[in-house]
């Protein structure tokens, strides 16, 4: 049989990705660079191999798909794309189309875009880790809109669900447009994830809580406004057991993050866009210092551990992370903005906000009001929105008790601190810029703007 569709790289993601395809009802072929991996998936395929067809060559598989033909790659970012890509090229049409689904950097999804390949391109991001690409991801493109169309009818089949029954699979615009999507919604995954790990840590260090009270504490939060996946599974990962010693689990995990990147490509791309971001940036930081295990040891060695108790009721940690959160996707969304204006992407804030409300990482019940908050205007800061900004005054004390605690306790805390730092700093109207500009003008004669309206002025240091 022609397949609808074909899929290379049978990998984690690859092989659940093409196994929702199949199941949706969509024949698809599939290739894989080592052959036994595709024989091995096709034999493991149980009800679904009747739509799967196994490929042994990429002449084999191009000629397996239906013309004009539709090609998901799923293979690891950076060159291997390029290979496949270039490998595909002579044996494709130009009405056919390839699909970068894996997480590309959006800046060579932007130049993929516009190589001028034989075929045509579309770039997109996937979310939800094997789990969801198997039962539903959140799926975020760029590119033109009539190669979207052309597969947009498997996507939203293979797409998670909202509550409403909306599909989250929508093209965010040109180009990179989808995986920049991605990739903030990896820097927010990074910011969610620290804010919980912060919480986790004074309830360990300073209150003295076991992990399965954590446990309990954040599946209690679960139940509340910060329902989400990251905090439910937060709160199985405090609850499980090590089956090796009955442990808990986390007393037995070393506290070292590994990384891939994609929260750095984040922080990196708000400085070039001048777009701050701090949750984001103090939860990069955080995975790297996590990650010089030797040298805290070392530290702590020669200063002495620092935490002492923490005097807090946890319902005030749960207003602070709530502040938080709705802190991060602020500035979150803000980056999106200053990117979709530096590309012309005309990036849809609200579209955003729904497609990650389920199949992603970060999904939350939160980004139901955020979606309607960016819905009423999407140029407002959604802290000025009249739902977040009453939020925000109800929650922002304790947060300021939480973060004043642990600075004075000896808790680290520096994403839920930057956020509020952030906060003080866009509330003050008179901020403190004025002193820079005086050094600026001093050392360098470059001038400031007086408050008089007078521009290019210097200072009398110079004379
Ligand atoms: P895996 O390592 O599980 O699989 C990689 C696949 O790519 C394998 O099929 C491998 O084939 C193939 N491959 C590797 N190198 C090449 C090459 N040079 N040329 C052709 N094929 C190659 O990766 P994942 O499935 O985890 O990830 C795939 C992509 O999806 C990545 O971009 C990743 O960042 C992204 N992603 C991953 C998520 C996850 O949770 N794992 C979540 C969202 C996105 P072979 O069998 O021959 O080695």
């Amino acid at each position: 049989q022609q397949a609808q569709i074909g899929l290379i790289g049978l990998g984690t993601m690859g092989s659940a990705l093409a196994l929702n395809i199949a199941e949706k009802g969509f024949p698809i072929a599939v290739y894989n660079r080592t052959t036994q991996v595709t024989r091995d998936f096709h034999q493991e395929a149980g009800d679904l191999a009747g739509n799967v067809v196994p490929t042994e060559s990429l002449e084999e598989f191009v000629n397996a798909i239906a013309t004009p033909r539709a090609i998901i790659l799923m293979v690891p970012a950076g060159t291997p794309v390029d290979q496949q890509i270039e490998a595909l090229e002579p044996l494709l049409s130009p009405e056919d189309l390839v699909i970068d689904a894996g997480n590309a950097d959006f800046h060579d999804t932007n130049r993929r875009a516009n190589t001028g390949y034989k075929m045509q391109f579309l770039g997109m991001g996937v979310s939800g880790g094997e789990e969801g690409a198997r039962h539903g991801p959140s799926i975020m493109g760029g590119g033109r809109q009539a190669d979207w169309d052309r597969v947009s009818d498997v996507l939203n089949a293979i797409a998670a669900k909202a509550e409403d029954g909306t599909p989250c699979a929508t093209r965010m615009g040109e180009e990179g447009a989808g995986h920049f999507v991605k990739a903030v919604h990896n820097g927010i995954e990074y910011a969610d994830m620290q804010m919980i790990a912060e919480i986790y840590g004074v309830m360990r260090d300073g209150m003295g809580l076991s992990a399965a009270q954590i446990g309990d504490t954040f599946a209690t939060w679960n139940e509340g406004p910060l329902q989400s996946y990251l905090v439910e599974i937060s709160g199985k990962v405090a609850k499980a057991t090590d089956p090796h010693g009955g442990k808990p689990m986390l007393d037995v995990i070393l506290d070292k993050a590994g990384q891939k990147g994609t929260g750095r490509w984040t922080a990196i791309e708000a400085q070039h866009l001048a777009a701050p971001i701090p949750v984001i940036e103090a939860a990069v930081m955080a995975r790297n210092v996590s990650a010089r295990l030797e040298e805290r040891r070392v530290m702590q060695d020669r200063f002495g551990a620092a935490p002492q108790g923490f005097d807090i009721d946890s319902t005030v940690l749960e207003k602070a992370m709530i502040a938080g959160k709705i802190l991060c996707y602020a500035q979150g969304f803000t980056m999106i903005s200053a990117a979709s204006e530096k590309f012309g992407w005309s990036l849809p804030l609200p579209e955003i906000a729904r497609v990650w409300r389920a199949g992603c990482i970060i999904r939350s019940s939160m980004l139901n009001d955020m979606a309607e908050a960016l819905t009423e205007d999407a140029e407002r800061n959604l802290i000025l929105a009249p739902f977040f900004a009453n939020l925000i005054e109800e929650n922002i004390p304790a947060l300021r008790q939480a973060v004043a605690e642990g600075i004075a306790k000896g808790h680290p805390m520096p994403a839920l601190a930057s956020g509020l730092n952030w906060f003080d700093m866009m509330r003050t109207a008179r901020g403190t810029a004025n002193m820079i500009q005086g050094q600026r003008d001093f050392f360098g004669m470059h001038g400031f703007e007086r408050l008089d309206g007078i521009a290019d002025a210097h200072g009398p240091w110079g004379a």
